[in-house]
């Protein structure tokens, strides 16, 4: 074991929500190991509060400008600083820490994401959607600052653990592992009616709204595969999804002498955080220990590109580029959205992603080489994806 003088200093952006909390959890069961720094929030100013309030942080930012008077309020007479707004996000993510939680859900993390890569700092990441959005750039910009970048995403923290880097031109194949989500068995016609309630009910985690539809869609695992396609610099050729209910292999690389390193862990995030926190020591995780001989089996199939769209939307997005994917995100944030506020049916999700995939192909296709076009090219996307009308969505491919 390391043997360390100070607390490392650790800043969560997105403190609030599920990675967020499971590292405050993990942070305060380590006290001499971890303090924390700065913790941020959407709009929820009480609870960010109370989490600052109970894990001594030095600073706490709401990214909403109207929630900041209650955050202020909230925090008065703790000696905690208060900031709220953007560029607030911004500044607590360069704050100066020995580590940064990137734990933001969606695009809305890529600008504080990727101001941190820019500063060198060390960034647990599990934000995917800044890579998926700016995959390129994102890397480009740490790898010329010098960042290391660690994942947090369960199954690129297993490719991590298994893929040995001076062996990177050895390698096959890289498998990432999916759960199937709930709909795994359903029917095209039972998944028409699925509702939303349905869909975030996971098997085997608990999550966030969001990545929970997105892992019912096996959108998720499309966002994925693009993660790791900039994570590891591996061309598309060689990613690929196998389907593995229990959820214990997380991800395996295959080489080209036949062998296959894989990374088996329970079902709890605390396990790849716990990890990214301490790279590369190892700290003591108190997640239910993996019991293979009571589990008896483990169980493997294809995933089904026909009756889960999104992930074939995906793949191809991958293998046209940058603009395609920063789209195929927008897009599919906002028909996340429209499907948790009751307002598209399940299928629409990927509908609408595949026609606006569809309409920025016609139009040329551009790709953002900047902070500015991703963000221009996200905002465009979202446009057209709020202005589809379900009821003429089109199967295009
Ligand atoms: P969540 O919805 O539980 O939490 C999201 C956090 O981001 C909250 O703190 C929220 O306040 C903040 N946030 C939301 N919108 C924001 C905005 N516009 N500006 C600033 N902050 C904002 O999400 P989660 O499940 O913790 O997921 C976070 C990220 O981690 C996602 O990218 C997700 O794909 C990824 N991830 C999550 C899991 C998991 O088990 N939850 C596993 C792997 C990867
Ligand atoms: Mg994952």
């Amino acid at each position: 074991m390391t043997v360390q003088t100070a607390p490392q200093r650790i800043s969560i952006l997105g403190a609030t929500g599920s990675i967020g909390l499971n590292t405050l959890d993990l942070i305060g069961r380590t006290p001499e190991r971890f303090a924390v720094e700065a913790v941020t929030a959407d709009s929820n100013a009480e609870a960010l509060a109370e989490l600052a309030r109970r894990h001594g942080a030095r600073h706490a930012v709401v990214a909403d400008p109207d929630a900041y008077k209650d955050l202020k309020a909230a925090l008065a007479g703790s000696g905690i600083e208060a900031a709220g707004g953007p560029t607030a996000l911004i500044e607590a993510a360069v704050r100066p820490a020995d580590r940064l939680m990137a734990a933001i859900v969606g695009a809305a993390g890529l600008a504080p994401t990727l101001a941190a890569a820019q500063h060198g700092t060390t960034i647990l990441l599990a934000n995917k959607e800044c890579l998926v959005s700016a995959g390129r750039l994102f890397m480009e910009t740490a790898r010329a600052s010098g960042a290391t970048i660690l994942p947090v995403d369960s199954e690129h923290s297993a490719i991590f653990q298994a893929l040995e880097p001076t062996q990177k031109d050895c390698i096959e194949r890289v498998t990432l592992t999916a759960s199937g989500g709930p709909f795994r068995t359903w029917s095209r016609e039972r998944m028409a009616d699925a509702l939303p309630e349905e869909a975030v009910r996971h098997p085997n985690w608990s999550m966030g709204a969001k990545v929970s539809i997105d892992s019912a869609t096996l959108m998720n695992k499309g966002l994925e595969l693009i993660e790791a396609h900039h994570l590891f610099g591996l061309e598309p050729d060689r990613l690929d999804v196998l389907v593995h209910p229990e959820s214990i292999v997380h991800g395996f690389v295959a080489y080209r002498d036949g062998s296959v390193v894989a990374q088996l862990a329970e079902p709890d995030m605390r396990t790849p955080i716990a990890y990214s926190l301490a790279w590369p020591d190892r700290i003591q995780a108190p997640t239910p220990r993996l019991d293979l001989a009571g589990l008896g089996k483990l169980t493997f199939e294809q995933p089904d590109l026909d009756r889960f769209p999104a992930l074939r939307l995906a793949i191809r997005a991958m293998r046209t580029g940058q603009g395609a994917a920063t789209v195929l995100n927008a897009a599919n944030e906002i028909a996340v959205k429209l499907y948790l506020q009751g307002r598209i049916r399940f299928p629409d999700i990927a509908l609408i992603v595949e026609n606006v995939l569809e309409k920025h192909s016609h139009e040329g296709g551009s790709e953002p080489n900047s902070l500015a076009d991703a963000l221009a090219l996200d905002r465009w996307s979202r446009d057209v994806a709020r202005s589809l009308i379900p009821e003429q969505l089109e199967r295009t491919g």
